[in-house]
C-alpha cells in the first residue's frame, strides 16, 4: 500500500531502490546531516570520553559572568572566530546557551524593560526565521510581544529588531531596516560562516548569536553562544539561563569545544600539511549542491531561485555568491501554494506563510544527506512533464 511505503527519510538511512519513487523526502527542517561524512572521517581525533565522576558540579568558572560556561569552550570559540575572521571577540562577554534558541530568549528577557507599561515589540524583516514569532510569544509574556515584519513597523514605540545575516530563509546579507531611534538590535549570525557566504569583515555588533548547529553541523549537541558587549546584558542573559535550566550541559560544552578546536586545527593543518579544512570541505559541498539545484531548476519553467552578488571572502580568498543553507524556491505561474504542490510530489518543505511571506515560496533545506538531495534534484525537473 502507498501509505506503508511513505516512510519519511529523516529517521532512516538509504532506502531500497523499490521504495524510491514513493519515498517522502523531508526537507522542512534545516537538519545538518550533510556534515556527517566529514566528521566520520575525523571520528578518532574528535571523540570525547567522559568518566562518571566528571562534570558533576553545576559550576564551571565562578569568576566568569557566565558562571556555567566551560573555560575550554571560551578558548575554542575565541580561537575559531580569530581563525575565520567573522566576529570580534575582544571586549566581549561570551554566554553559552542550549542552542542559540535559548540565547534568543535570554536576549529578549535581558533587553525588555521589566516594568514597562506594555510588552516590548519584537520585529524582523520578512521573510524572517519562522521560529522567532513562536519563541517570542509562546509563553504569552508580559515582557515582550511579536510585532511582525520590521518593514511594516511603526517606529514610534520601543522595539527589538532581529537582524539575521545571512538570512534564514532566503540567504541574503542583511542590515537593520527600522529607521527609528528607540530600537535595540540582536544580530543572529548562525550562517555567517565561509561555507555559506563570503566573509567580508569581522562582525562587530552589540549582541551576536552563533551556534554549532549550522557552523559545524552538531545540532544535536544543542550548543550556541552569544558575544555580548555590555556586561549588564550578559549578566541578565546568564540569569535567564540560570532560571530556565540552571546552566547548560557541561558534557555538550566539552564536546562542542573539542569539535570547534578540530575545525580550527583543520584550518591550520591545511596550510601546514595540505589537508582539507572543514570549511574547504563544506564550501565545496555547498557550491556543488547549489550548482546542481540551479541546473535542476533551470530545466523547468515552474520554479525560480534568488540570485546573489559575487564577493571576495577574506577567509578563503575565493570570490563567490551566497550558498545558503536553505533554498528559497518560488513557484512561478499558476501554482499559489508551493508547499502543497511539492507535497504532492513527496517533498516536504516549509511554506512562505511561516516566514511572513507568500505561499508561492517554500524553504527547502540544503543540508540533508546526499541521497535526499539527489532525489530533490531529480524530482524538480520531472514535475514539468
Ligand atoms: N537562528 C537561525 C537563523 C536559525 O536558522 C536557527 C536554526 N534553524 C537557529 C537560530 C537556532 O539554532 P540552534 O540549533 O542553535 O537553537
Amino acid at each position: 500500500k502507498r501509505s506503508k511505503l511513505q516512510a519519511t527519510t529523516s529517521s532512516r538511512l538509504a532506502p531500497d531502490v523499490w521504495e524510491i519513487q514513493s519515498l517522502v523526502i523531508n526537507l522542512d527542517h534545516g537538519d545538518p546531516t550533510m556534515y556527517e561524512s566529514f566528521w566520520k572521517q575525523r571520528a578518532e581525533e574528535t571523540t570525547v570520553m567522559t568518566s562518571s565522576w566528571q562534570h558533576i558540579s553545576y559550576f564551571s568558572d565562578v569568576n566568569n559572568v557566565c558562571w556555567f560556561m566551560e573555560p575550554g569552550l571560551v578558548s575554542a570559540i575565541t580561537r575559531l572566530h580569530k581563525v575565520v575572521g567573522n566576529a570580534v571577540t575582544e571586549g566581549r562577554h561570551i554566554v553559552v546557551g542550549t542552542g542559540s534558541s535559548q540565547l534568543y530568549q535570554a536576549a529578549l528577557y535581558a533587553l525588555s524593560p521589566p516594568n514597562g507599561s506594555s510588552p516590548m515589540n519584537v520585529v524582523s524583516a520578512a521573510p524572517f526565521y519562522s521560529s522567532y514569532p513562536l519563541m517570542t510569544d509562546y509563553l504569552k509574556s508580559g515582557l515582550h510581544k511579536w510585532a511582525g515584519d520590521a518593514y511594516e513597523f511603526n517606529n514610534e514605540e520601543p522595539y527589538i529588531e532581529l537582524v539575521t545575516s545571512p538570512n534564514n530563509p532566503d540567504g541574503f546579507t542583511r542590515q537593520e531596516v527600522v529607521k527609528g531611534d528607540k530600537g535595540i538590535l540582536i544580530h543572529d549570525l548562525a550562517y555567517y560562516w565561509p561555507q555559506y557566504t563570503p566573509i567580508l569583515l569581522p562582525a562587530d555588533y552589540d549582541i551576536m548569536l552563533f551556534t554549532v548547529s549550522k557552523s559545524t553541523g552538531h545540532a544535536g549537541s544543542r550548543i550556541g553562544w552569544a558575544l555580548v558587549k555590555d556586561r549588564e546584558i550578559a549578566k541578565k542573559m546568564t540569569t535567564f539561563i540560570e532560571i530556565n535550566t540552571i546552566g547548560v550541559s557541561k558534557d555538550s560544552q566539552i564536546r562542542a569545544a573539542k569539535i570547534l578546536q578540530a575545525v580550527s586545527d583543520s584550518c591550520d593543518h591545511e596550510n601546514q600539511k595540505e589537508e582539507e579544512s572543514f570549511f574547504d570541505y563544506s564550501f565545496k559541498l555547498m557550491a556543488e549542491r547549489w550548482k546542481k539545484l540551479r541546473e535542476a531548476v533551470n530545466k523547468t519553467e515552474l520554479f525560480s531561485l534568488p540570485s546573489f552578488p559575487q564577493e571576495t571572502c577574506s577567509f578563503s580568498g575565493r570570490t563567490f555568491g551566497q550558498l545558503p543553507a536553505f533554498a528559497w524556491l518560488k513557484c512561478e505561474g499558476e501554482v499559489d501554494d508551493c508547499e502543497s504542490f511539492l507535497r504532492l510530489h513527496n517533498i516536504v518543505t516549509r511554506g512562505g506563510k511561516h516566514f511572513g511571506a507568500s505561499m508561492k515560496y517554500v524553504r527547502i533545506s540544503m543540508l540533508s544527506r546526499d541521497y535526499e538531495f539527489k532525489l530533490l534534484t531529480e524530482r524538480l525537473p520531472a514535475m514539468n512533464k
